[in-house]
C-alpha cells in the first residue's frame, strides 16, 4: 500500500512537532511518523524531569545554610527519596500529557506510530505501508551512548532513559561523564544523599573551554562530591555492585549513571538510500541555515544532526525544516547566538563564541568578575564562582562569555541577547542595572572589560550623551 503526501515528518519530538506546525500552517497534506514513545525527549526523560529532580535537591540542600541565617532545625530535615522521585514522575506525566494533548492526540491517520526508513529520497517504508512524499523531514532525535563493553553490566548501569523510573536512589553512584547531564544529575543525587563519584576522561567539566571558569566550577562542584578528572573510567562487575577505576583511583558503587553523550538516531533510517555521501558518523551533508540535506527535498532537524543538541535549537531547526519542506525553494534563516546552560548550582553557562575559538588572538580581550564580593550573592549565601566576558579589542563589540554563577541561567540570557544585538561593552553598560541584583555582577564584568577595549566612550561610563 502506498500513501502519497506533500510532507512526511519522521519523529514527533520537539523538532518534528515544530516542523509539523509549519507544514500545517502552509496547508500541506502530511504524515507524522514516530517510532518509540511519543511525548518528546524533553518532557519524557530530558529537560523537564531533570529540572524537577534538581529543584527538589536544591530545596533540600538549602537547609545547609539555615544555621548561618539563625534558622534552627535544618539538620533535622529529611527527604523521602522514593516519594520525591514519584513527584518527578507526576510532573513528567503532566508535561507529557500536555505535549500529547496539543499535538499527536489530535491527529487521525496523519499520525503513524512506527519506525520509518528511506527506500528512496522521496519514499519511506513504515511497517507495511509505503509513503511517497514531495519533501521529508528527518527529526529522529538521539539516544544515550552506552559503550559496548559496559552493556553486559545490566541494571548496575543506568542512563537518563531509565534514571527517573528508579523507585529510589542507590546509596552510592558513579557518574561517568561530567558534561551537562552528568553534572546536573550527579550534583542533585549527591544533594539527596547519594554518595556520588564523578569521573571524566577530560580535565574539564560541562564542556567548558574557558580555563578560569572551568577551574572555578571544578573547585565549587568538587567541594560537594569527588571529581576524578583526566582519566577514562573502566567499569567491572563486583558481585551485584560495580567497581569503577580511573587511573590509580577506584571505588565500588551500587550503580553508575552513564552520561558520556548522546548518539543521533540515524542507524535505522537507511540513509544510504538518499544517494548522497554520508560522513563517518552516517550523517548526510546539510545546510544549518536551511536544514536541507544536499540538494534533496529532505531536511534534517534537532538532535539527529548532532550539531546543537538543545531544545530551543531543536525547535528552531524544526521550524526551518518544516517551513522549507512546505515550499519549493529552501530559504536560509539566521541562527541564534549560542547559549548553553548547565543547571547545576551555581549554574554553568556559555554564550556566543567559546573561549577555545578566541584564545591567543590579540584582537580579543577578556575580563572577569569574581562572584565573591557580589553583594546580592553574599546575601543569598551563593557568592561563589566567576563571570568572564569577551569582546573585540578595537571596537568593544561583545563576542561571548562563560560563567559559573548563581542565576547564571538569567545572566546568560542577558549576555546572549547583548551579543546577538551586536552591542559593544560600552552600550551594554548604558542599559539599566537595578540594585542590589545579581545582574550587577555582569555589570562588574562589563566594567572590567571596558578597561581593556580601545573604543572607550568620552561620556561617563554607563551614560549616553543626548543627541538633539
Ligand atoms: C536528561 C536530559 C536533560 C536535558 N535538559 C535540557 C535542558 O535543560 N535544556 C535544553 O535545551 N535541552 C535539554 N536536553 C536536550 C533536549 O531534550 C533535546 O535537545 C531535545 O529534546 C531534542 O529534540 P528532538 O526533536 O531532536 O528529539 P526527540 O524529542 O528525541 O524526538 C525524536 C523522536 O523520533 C523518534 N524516532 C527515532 N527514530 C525513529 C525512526 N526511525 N522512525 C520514526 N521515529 C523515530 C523517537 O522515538 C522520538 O520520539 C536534555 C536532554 C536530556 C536527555
Amino acid at each position: 500500500m502506498t500513501r502519497k503526501v506533500e510532507v512526511a515528518i519522521i519523529g514527533s519530538g520537539t523538532a518534528g512537532l515544530n516542523a509539523m506546525g509549519q507544514v500545517r500552517r502552509a496547508g500541506k497534506r502530511f504524515v507524522l511518523i514516530n517510532g518509540g514513545e511519543p511525548g518528546t525527549t524533553c518532557a519524557r526523560v530530558g529537560c523537564m524531569p531533570s529540572k524537577a529532580f534538581i529543584q527538589i535537591a536544591e530545596d533540600f540542600h538549602r537547609r545547609k545554610i539555615f544555621s548561618r541565617h539563625a534558622i534552627s532545625g535544618g539538620e533535622g530535615l529529611s527527604v523521602d527519596v522514593g516519594e520525591a522521585l514519584e513527584h518527578v514522575r507526576d510532573l513528567r506525566d503532566i508535561f507529557v500529557d500536555r505535549v500529547l494533548g496539543n499535538s499527536t492526540d489530535n491527529l487521525g491517520d496523519e499520525f503513524i506510530q512506527d519506525y520509518a526508513r528511506f527506500i528512496a529520497p522521496n519514499r519511506l517504508q513504515v511497517g507495511d505501508e509505503e509513503i511517497e512524499a514531495d519533501a521529508i523531514v528527518i527529526a529522529t532525535g538521539s539516544t544515550p551512548i552506552v559503550p559496548d563493553v559496559w552493556k553486559d553490566l545490566g541494571d548496575r548501569i543506568v542512563t537518563t532513559d531509565r534514571f527517573f523510573e528508579m523507585e529510589t536512589l542507590p546509596e552510592s553512584m558513579a557518574v561517568i561523564g561530567l558534561g551537562v547531564i552528568g553534572l546536573e544529575l550527579g550534583q542533585a543525587a549527591s544533594r539527596l544523599g547519594v554518595e556520588v563519584t564523578g569521573v571524566d576522561a577530560a580535565e574539564v567539566i560541562s564542556g567548558l573551554t574557558d580555563p578560569v571558569v572551568n577551574q572555578s566550577a571544578i573547585e565549587i562542584i568538587g567541594d560537594e562530591f569527588p571529581l576524578w578528572l583526566g582519566e577514562p573510567a573502566e567499569l567491572s562487575a563486583e558481585g551485584e555492585r560495580l567497581r569503577v577505576r580511573a587511573g590509580d583511583r577506584e571505588v565500588v558503587v551500587d550503580k553508575a549513571l552513564i552520561s558520556v553523550g548522546r548518539r543521533p538516531n540515524l542507524d535505522a533510517l537507511d540513509l544510504e538510500n538518499l544517494g548522497v555521501e554520508l560522513d563517518e558518523n552516517g550523517l548526510p551533508p546539510y545546510n544549518p541555515e536551511t536544514m536541507q540535506v544536499a540538494d534533496l527535498p529532505v531536511y534534517i532537524a534537532g538532535d539527529v544532526n548532532g550539531d546543537l543538541p538543545i531544545l530551543h535549537e531543536a525547535g528552531d531547526e524544526g521550524r526551518i525544516a518544516g517551513y522549507n519542506a512546505a515550499r519549493s525553494a529552501a530559504e536560509a534563516f539566521e541562527r541564534k547566538t549560542p547559549l548553553a546552560i548547565t543547571f547545576c548550582d551555581p549554574n554553568i553557562v556559555t554564550v556566543g563564541a567559546c573561549w577555545s575559538s578566541l584564545e591567543g588572538r590579540d584582537d580579543v580581550v577578556a575580563a572577569e568578575m569574581p562572584m565573591g564580593p557580589v553583594g546580592r550573592a553574599l546575601i543569598m549565601a551563593k557568592n561563589k564562582g566567576v563571570i568572564r566576558v569577551y569582546a573585540d579589542k578595537k571596537t568593544g563589540r561583545l563576542l561571548g562569555g562563560a560563567m559559573v554563577a548563581v542565576k547564571g541561567e538569567s545572566l546568560g540570557h542577558l549576555l546572549a541577547w547583548a551579543v546577538q544585538q551586536g552591542l559593544t561593552v560600552a552600550e551594554a553598560l548604558q542599559l539599566p542595572y537595578y540594585h542590589p541584583v545579581i545582574e550587577e555582577a555582569l555589570q562588574g564584568a562589563f566594567n572590567n572589560l571596558l578597561e581593556k577595549v580601545d573604543a572607550k566612550p568620552g561620556a561617563p561610563v554607563g551614560l549616553k550623551r543626548k543627541v538633539d
